[in-house]
């Protein structure tokens, strides 16, 4: 399949530019676009036959169901029963943004969406390409990362072009994602909305507007034998092509064992990549040391995880050692991710 690639500009975009796109969207096909978060690649959420291409695309199993994307709070109204309050608040207080609200479907929605779930997933998305992009195509638009299934979202379109070039109708190239990890998901169906996924919009902002919010269990530390209440969050993810070890505890203790571990790998011959933060990338030698970004500043972590990653696959190491970081604030949503690609492989140390 030929996929056109479109350069646009997120900070002054033609109006004209999206046309085309938005066209391949409302006709059936698939374009893949940049959002605050991550890449996503988009369908027509409404047709059954545009949504199983994104399916294929990417590889993704059949039972891990699709955020719906909407540009506008009206467009929301077919495609749910009902809007409970929660839910309002939440609209009001972080739409358009990283967060996604779980709601009961309406009859509207495509099984293949939900995985036959009675709820729907829905984002208002506030990249502008994104948000003109779907109100252009005049459909719901459902979009997962635009990413081959198991490997890290992609945050800059050059990572959308390695792996669905040739399989999608379109990639919009808008430069890179803001947030840079996939967004919350909240059910807001009970009585206590429930965070199932960590994202850009953490538990402590969700507190300023509700005075309890909980997090499912199985997404917690110890929870890894619990079935999550989000589908897609038992697949194992993000994973580079060489294992992920993550050394957690304290930060000097946590460089030392890294290089402990370092010389022992090499012993053996193997390749090592060490993914470490700005202050800690001076007590690291030599070899394959790429910095995550600053403890000081964990939006710059947050931003360029799935990036660092992917680095560590063109630099063909065999085994990536990773420090962890401080599980507060969005460290939670980035911890959620790095244990991910890490298949939960976690060396405690001191403790
Ligand atoms: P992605 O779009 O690749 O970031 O994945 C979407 C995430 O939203 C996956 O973890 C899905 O399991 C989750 N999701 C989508 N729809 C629902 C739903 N109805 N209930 C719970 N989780 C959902
Ligand atoms: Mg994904």
């Amino acid at each position: 399949m030929e996929t056109k690639v479109y350069e646009i500009n997120p900070e002054s975009i033609e109006k004209d530019e999206l046309k085309a796109p938005a066209e391949v969207l409302k006709n059936g096909g698939t374009v893949a676009f940049p959002t605050e978060t991550v890449y996503g690649l988009g369908a027509n959420a409404l047709d059954e036959k545009a949504v199983k291409k994104i399916f294929e695309a990417k590889g993704r199993p059949s039972d891990n169901p699709l955020i719906v994307h909407i540009s506008k709070i009206e467009e929301i109204d077919p495609l749910v029963e009902e809007i409970p309050e929660n839910a309002k608040k939440i609209m009001e207080k972080f739409w358009p943004g990283p967060i996604t609200i779980i709601l009961k479907r309406s009859h509207r929605i495509p099984d293949v969406i939900t995985a036959g779930l009675d709820t729907v997933a829905i984002r208002m998305p506030s990249h502008p390409i994104a948000n003109k992009l779907i109100e252009m195509s005049g459909v719901p638009v459902a979009a997962p990362s635009a990413n081959l299934s198991g490997k890290p979202s992609p945050t800059k379109a050059e990572h959308v072009i390695h792996d669905l070039k040739g399989k999608v109708d379109v990639i919009i190239s808008g430069g890179s994602c803001e947030v840079g990890l996939e967004s919350t998901v909240v059910d807001a169906t009970g009585s206590i909305p429930m965070i199932l996924r960590p994202g850009g919009v953490t538990k402590e902002h969700l507190e300023e507007i509700f005075e309890k919010v909980e997090v499912d269990q199985a997404i917690e530390e110890g929870g890894m034998d619990l079935i999550p209440k989000s589908p897609g969050m038992k697949y194992t993810h993000y994973s580079p092509k060489a294992e992920v070890v993550i050394i957690a505890g304290a930060v000097e203790k946590v460089v030392e064992e890294i290089n402990q571990l370092k010389k022992e790998k090499e012993k053996l011959g193997l390749r090592v990549g060490i993914m470490c933060t700005d202050e800690t990338k001076k007590s690291y030698k030599e070899g394959v040391v790429i910095s995550m970004g600053s403890r000081k500043d964990v939006a710059t972590i947050a931003n360029s995880l799935f990036a660092t990653l992917r680095q560590f696959d063109e630099k063909e190491v065999d085994i990536i050692y990773a420090e962890s970081i401080e599980q507060k604030l969005l460290g939670h949503a980035v911890m959620n991710r790095m244990i991910k690609a890490a298949g939960h492989h976690v060396i405690k140390i001191g403790r």
